[in-house]
């Protein structure tokens, strides 16, 4: 058996897993995030414990972080978080750290993507080369994968910080991104929820009117995914999706939303099919980070 390290790295928690497919994971851990100096020494010892244990070694590692991260193999900065609001964590050297104390080849892409990588390879998304995956937690945020590969372009993409229609007569909720207020992160996150009605999102019923808003701006997502990027599936992960009956809302509002002019059926018949959970769960971003690793190997 090959073995492959995995690093989920989360604004909350870094997921670290030892694996070489869903069937087959040695160990995992979840590491808590607190500073890069005392976060990043947990993940390599965790990863050092484990090849003593079992007397392994390791093939190379995937990397999937929170971002925004650079992308770019020619920037100086290449391997860093940037831009977050998370400022003990900006410009944080997260791959380079990983790389050199664990001394194996590394993937990096952000953690979005590493899950689409994961869905697709072992997921709701096999046999799909374009897809979207798109998380809807405490973030929003969205991996692309185009002919089998993640889009990366100018950075990498930033889904969640698209901009949506707010009514505000409707919905009055500001927004809280800290960067835009009401993009579709701001008005949908998990946290722009609890904000909106005083409830945490988990506890409010799904008659709650706070679902009918929560779908309208996810399905205006979709919409815009579906009109720009056309994948052939996308898939819906996070804890916001985790409230039952969440996602048939969203689907039937993307039907709505488009109002027939995409005429395909996979829209029309099999729109069950077309938007889905994660077959992978909670794991699906560490998981996803494996198979980011194996694309190196
Ligand atoms: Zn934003």
């Amino acid at each position: 058996m090959e073995w492959f390290c995995g690093v989920e790295a989360g604004g909350t928690k870094f997921n670290c897993i030892v694996a070489n497919d869903p069937k087959n994971i040695l160990e995992e851990k979840r590491i808590e995030t607190t500073t890069p100096d005392e976060t990043l020494p947990e993940v390599v010892e965790f990863f050092k414990q484990i090849k003593t244990k079992h007397s392994i070694q390791y093939k190379s590692l995937g990397l999937g972080s929170f971002g925004p991260i650079d992308l770019n193999l020619s920037s100086p900065n290449y391997g860093r978080i940037t831009a977050t609001p998370k400022l003990v964590w900006r410009n944080a050297d997260i791959l380079g750290f990983l790389q050199k104390a664990l001394a194996i080849p590394a993937a990096f892409d952000t953690d979005v993507t590493a899950a689409a990588l994961g869905e697709g390879k072992w997921g709701a998304a096999v046999g799909c080369d374009n897809f979207v995956y798109l998380t809807i937690g405490t973030g929003i945020g969205g991996g692309v994968i185009v002919d089998g590969k993640p889009v990366h372009g100018l950075l990498h993409p930033e889904i969640g910080h698209i901009f949506v229609p707010h009514d505000m007569e409707v919905d009055p909720f500001p927004g809280n991104c800290p960067s835009h207020g009401d993009c579709l992160e701001g008005l949908a996150n998990g946290p722009a929820i609890k904000s909106r009605w005083g409830t945490p999102a988990e506890s409010l019923p799904l008659d709650h009117p706070a679902w009918e808003i929560e779908a309208r701006y996810l399905a205006y997502c979709l919409a815009n995914l579906v009109l720009t990027i056309s994948p052939k599936r996308i898939i819906l992960g996070g804890g916001v999706m985790k409230v039952p009956g969440l996602i048939d809302l969203v689907r039937k509002k993307v039907i709505e939303t488009l109002n027939g002019y995409i005429q395909s059926d996979e829209i029309i018949k099999h729109i069950d099919r077309y938007i889905q959970l994660p077959d992978l769960g909670d794991r699906a971003g560490v998981l996803g980070c494996v198979a980011l690793a194996q694309m190196i190997s």
